[in-house]
This record gives structure tokens, C-alpha cells and sequence, in this order.
């Protein structure tokens, strides 16, 4: 890669990152520069364990802050249109997610369609959004989809089964807070699953056709920061916050690189897979990522000396470690499968199985599937 093309196109950035410990209790204060009255998206957990009481609690007498409780699951088109019917009514300044990838995602859309025409399917179908929205404000929860550093959203069609992203630069945060001390606490599997999904993320932005010099360097120092610290978050639940803060950096700094650099044949796989099998993401990216390493190993040239020297010993050999350390097994091994030529279709007309380094044809999409199922 050529050093002097260091940024060729246009790459979308967020506005501002805070990140500091305790800092998401600040939320509502640090928000009213976008107005007074705001819509917080959260998910179940968080307001169980009264984060979101505090923030509201805590807001200045000035601000008022309505709040969204996501259902839960994969987020879905359904729930897109429920959450912006309810913030058409509510009529925001800004819209702010507190909360995991699922969260991040809807009100991202949320922000990024609230003065969008038309019906949410057109979009998820690929229709430009044209108008700005609501100013975007994303503290994530968890290390992490990334999603609160991307102009990219992965929602579910119930109507058709189908999970895809999509993207625009409307839909970029305007502010992004990283807290560590939101990790505390986490279950200890959305540890293990989330951290994969990010170090998956880095080591296919690094990879990926799209990358430039600029996002490799962002993917590379997430996927060193994730391979160092990703065990000790998930050994201490979150409690070392030196190392919960640079699992939350990692994951962030590889969400900058794949918005704009894409991904991956694993990202490829992981959708329709996850759509199919109702299996956490990171839990289906962490399988499918040893498979494609192998798939992809010849095509990645130096790319994974320099990956290994970033995880501290061979990639492959980093990424079994890791897995086993995290407990994490292949949920789809002698598994039966089915609707595989639908599939596959799915896989081959993703983005990130476009921009993987080695192209990927129906047979090689075929084979990766079979393998997955059986060793
Ligand atoms: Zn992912």
C-alpha cells in the first residue's frame, strides 16, 4: 500500500470523544449543547442497574430527557419504527443511545431518519438518505460493535429474515462518550462475544480491499489493544478498568476503520448465519474467524506477520488461545443446516464478502459453511 495515498475519498468522522471513567453520568450536561430536550435509547440491563435513573436524575434543571427502552434481541425494522414514531412525537433536539451494538444501531437510524420521508424499508433497502437529522450522541456499553464510531447500521427485515447494514454519513456521531466504568459489571459472555466481534472487525479492516493507510493504522493498533487486554476485561468482569478502558478504545478505533475500510468474508458469513440461528453476533463472527484466517491466510501476504506481531505469537495460534480463554466454543459444529443455497446467495451479495482479500466464490462460500458445521 502506497504511503502517499494515505486518505483517497472522503472518510467520516465523528465530532467529538470523551472518554473517561464515570464519564456517561455526565450525559445529559454534556448533550444540551445540541438543546434541551433529548430522547436516551437504552437497553434493559443498564436501567436494572439504575444507570439510567442517575443520568436522568442528574440532568440540569434546563434539560429534559425523555427515555426508550430497547426490547431486546437483534434489533429489527419493527423496532426502528416504533422508536421513531415515539421520537416524532416527542420532537427531540437529540437523540442519544446509552447501551450495547443492538441499542447504538436503532437510535443511530433513528437520528439519521428522523427527517427521512418514506417508509425505514426503503433505506435498509439501500435508498439514500438525503436530509440531515437529529444530532446523534452514542455511549457504548460494551467492548464492542464499534457501532458508535460508524456511519453504519445493522437492522433485521422481519417481513423477509433478512440482517443487513446500512449506511449513511448523516447517521456519523456527533458525540461519542467511552466510559469504562459501563463495563463494569457486564455479563461476562457479552464480554467475550462483544470483544470478539470488535478484534474480528480490526483484523478484517486491516484486510480488507477498501482499507487505506490511514484506517490500517487504526485497525491495527484496535486489534493490539483488544489481544492484550480483551482476557483480563473478561477474567475480571470489567472491574480493571485499565484494561475495560483499552478494550473500549480498541473497539471504537476499529469502528472508525471499518466504516470506512468494510470488512470481511466473516462479516459476510456472520449475517445471514445470526439471522438464521439466533446466535449472538460476536459469537458467530468469533466461530467463523479461524476458518476464514485459513481460507484467507495466502491472500493476506505480510499482513499477517504484521497481525501476529500485534497479537504476540501467530495469529492463528492468538486467536485459538483466545477463544479457548474465553470460553467461547463453535456453537454451529454438528449442527444440520438448512436453506443453504438462500445462504449463500446472502453471503455473496454482501459488502464485507465483496471487500474480503481473497475473493470469495459460491463454492469457497460453500466450503467455509460446510467447514464451520463440521470440524
Ligand atoms: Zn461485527
Amino acid at each position: 500500500m502506497n504511503r502517499f495515498d494515505i486518505l483517497p475519498g472522503r472518510m467520516d468522522l465523528p465530532g467529538e470523544t470523551i472518554c473517561q471513567y464515570g464519564s456517561s453520568e455526565e450525559l445529559a450536561a454534556e448533550c444540551a449543547r445540541f438543546g434541551n430536550k433529548g430522547l436516551l435509547v437504552h437497553g434493559r440491563s443498564l436501567a436494572k442497574r439504575g444507570k439510567i435513573s442517575k443520568i436522568t436524575a442528574s440532568a440540569p434543571p434546563e434539560v429534559e430527557v425523555a427515555t426508550w427502552e430497547h426490547p431486546g434481541g437483534e434489533p429489527t425494522l419493527r423496532q426502528l419504527d416504533k422508536l421513531l414514531t415515539m421520537a416524532r412525537e416527542t420532537r427531540p433536539d437529540w437523540i442519544a443511545a446509552l447501551g450495547g451494538g443492538s441499542v447504538i444501531d436503532l437510535a443511530k437510524a433513528a437520528a439519521g431518519l428522523y427527517h427521512a420521508k418514506g417508509n425505514v424499508t426503503a433505506y435498509h433497502d439501500g435508498a439514500p438518505i438525503t436530509t440531515a437529522g437529529l444530532p446523534f450522541i452514542a455511549a457504548p456499553s460494551t467492548a464492542g460493535t464499534g457501532s458508535e464510531a460508524t456511519k453504519v447500521s445493522v437492522l433485521t427485515n422481519e417481513e423477509t429474515g433478512i440482517k443487513k447494514s446500512f449506511r449513511s454519513p448523516h447517521m456519523m456521531a456527533r458525540l461519542i462518550i467511552l466510559d469504562p466504568g459501563l463495563l463494569k459489571g457486564s455479563p461476562e459472555q457479552v464480554i467475550a462475544h462483544a470483544g470478539m466481534d470488535a478484534l474480528t472487525q480490526a483484523i478484517e479492516s486491516y484486510t480488507s480491499t477498501g482499507a487505506t493507510w490511514f484506517t490500517r493504522q487504526l485497525a491495527l493498533e484496535g486489534a493490539r489493544l483488544l489481544f492484550s487486554n480483551l482476557v483480563s476485561v473478561y477474567e475480571t468482569e470489567g472491574t480493571d478498568s485499565s484494561a475495560a478502558e483499552n478494550v473500549l478504545v480498541g473497539s471504537y478505533l476499529t469502528g472508525l476503520a471499518f466504516s470506512s475500510s468494510r470488512l470481511g468474508v466473516v462479516h459476510g458469513l456472520a449475517h445471514p448465519l445470526g439471522a438464521r440461528y439466533k446466535l449472538p453476533h460476536g459469537l458467530v463472527c468469533a466461530a467463523c474467524l479461524p476458518y476464514v484466517l485459513t481460507f484467507n491466510r495466502d491472500a493476506m501476504i505480510e499482513d499477517y506477520e504484521t497481525l501476529s506481531e500485534a497479537a504476540g505469537t501467530d495469529l492463528l495460534a492468538a486467536v485459538a488461545g483466545l477463544l479457548a480463554d474465553l470460553d467461547i466454543d463453535n456453537p454451529f459444529k454438528g449442527k444440520g443446516f438448512y436453506d443453504l443455497d438462500d445462504m449463500i446467495e446472502e453471503v455473496l451479495a454482501s459488502g464485507s464478502t465483496k471487500h474480503n482479500p481473497r475473493q470469495v466464490t459460491e463454492s469457497d462460500a460453500r466450503s467455509l459453511i460446510r467447514e464451520l458445521f463440521t470440524y
